[in-house]
């Protein structure tokens, strides 16, 4: 692994060997997060743009010369990343701007963006010998580690607050992971994992202080360069929880800067629910990510409820550095997006996903976007992962006798 030259502690700066740390800076504990640091110039002797275009490996793996792994590194059998982009242009006149995109990550194996990270994970817990993989998780990380997990053989244990939504618990379950519903938040499941991994020695995905996640994070960042043929877009909407995602497309952009394989870096707009809004907040007042403290949080968009995100400093930094913003929206707006967007493009998206339009409208109002500017909406979820809020969306559906004549009758009800 030529390619990578170790970590680099957020807060203090601190360098380690790839072998020094297991994840987190000795230095500052739970909260020294780590950034993966690489040769640069390796890197560019290896792949290039035009590789990359006649490359036939259509997952995430495509990118495997950018990725903290061994060129000959076996990786999981299932298929994940490369999703489509589509242009979305109702959806753009909806909001009145010229050129909107979405990235459909619903698509992945376990219908979340969760599982970039987590194919990651369990290619590391294999080089690392590692017999059990564990993760804390809101319902997407979980359900996206039992299946990639499920794939190889490796078993899973995981913690998930007890009011996650029925079919991610169900996806853990079928998958044939371990499950363990913890009485409490998610943050008491993330607590609680840390402890369980360094007892019973299992490797440790836990987002944020795994800091392999937010690389396998960045592939969508690739992705959305190349599907533009390297045109970058003006802005890219991301919601936000712990701030893995945001913080891993900012690290998968400023990789293809230094590259020079993009002239500029876009705007990245960090999107959370207002009830689950502290990134929003510190952003707001300017506060740094260390002066951040828990605070009580409620959202229908379950995978974005994060009371401290556990990548605050990279999330921070995602949007101060780009001259993006962070923006809170309603539930109600959350829960409207989704049959908005699905009616404009054909993506049923979950909650948590449906959020970056909703994002996205707020932006516009505010005047943080611009008519011609090119727009890319992250969509992170499938919306069969909780068809319980989806449908508080739409009216229930007229039953009929099977006849023409209360067919002709219903229909006189759609308006
Ligand atoms: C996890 C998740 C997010 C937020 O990602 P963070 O890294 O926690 O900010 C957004 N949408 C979906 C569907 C997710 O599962
Ligand atoms: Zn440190």
């Amino acid at each position: 692994m030529d390619h990578v030259t170790g970590f680099r502690c957020l807060l203090c700066g601190a360098e380690y060997g790839l072998d020094e740390v297991d994840y987190v800076c000795p230095l500052h504990g739970d909260d020294g997060i780590l950034d993966v640091v690489y040769d640069y110039d390796v890197i560019g002797a290896r792949l290039s743009r035009e590789a990359l275009a006649v490359s036939p490996e259509r997952s995430m793996w495509r990118y495997k010369a950018l990725l903290p792994v061994a060129p000959d590194a076996v990786v999981p059998p299932l298929r994940v990343g490369w999703t489509p982009l589509y242009p979305a242009p109702r959806l753009a006149e909806k909001v009145g701007l010229e050129t909107v995109w979405v990235k459909d990550d619903g698509v992945n194996p376990t219908a979340s963006f969760k599982d970039r990270a987590s194919a990651l994970a369990v290619v590391k817990a294999q080089a690392a010998g590692a017999e059990v993989i564990t993760t804390a998780s809101t319902g997407n990380a979980a359900a996206a580690l039992a299946g990639l997990s499920a794939s190889v053989g490796l078993p899973a244990v995981i913690f998930v607050p007890k009011s996650a939504p029925p079919a991610k618990i169900a996806q853990h379950l079928i998958y044939g992971a371990r499950v363990l519903l913890v009485d409490g938040s998610y943050g008491d499941a993330f607590e609680l994992t840390l402890k369980v991994a360094r007892e019973f020695h299992w490797y440790n995905r836990n987002t944020a202080y795994n800091p392999f996640m937010t690389e396998g994070k960045k592939t969508a960042a690739y992705e959305i360069c190349e599907q533009l043929d390297w045109q970058v877009p003006d802005v890219v909407f991301v919601p936000v929880g712990d701030g893995c995602i945001i913080g891993g497309m900012h690290k998968g952009f400023k990789d293809l800067l230094t590259l020079g394989w993009i002239d500029r870096m876009p705007r990245l707009m960090g999107v959370q629910a207002e009830g689950s809004s502290p990134l929003v907040q510190a952003f707001d007042r300017g506060l740094a990510a260390e002066d951040m403290v828990p605070v009580a949080v409620h959202t229908v968009a379950d995978s974005i409820c994060a009371s401290l995100p556990r990548d605050r400093v990279k999330a921070l930094a995602a949007v101060r550095q780009t001259g993006g913003a962070f923006l809170a929206v309603s539930d109600a707006e959350i829960l409207g997006a989704i049959p908005i967007i699905a009616q404009a493009t054909g993506v049923f998206c979950e909650p948590a996903a449906a959020a970056s339009y909703a994002g996205l409208v707020r932006a516009v109002d505010k005047g943080l976007v611009s008519v011609g500017e090119r727009t890319v909406l992250l969509l992170t979820g499938s919306g069969l992962k909780d068809v319980g809020s989806a449908m508080r969306t739409v009216a229930a559906p007229p039953v009929v006798a099977p006849t023409l004549d209360a067919v002709r009758a219903a229909l006189r009800t759609f308006v």
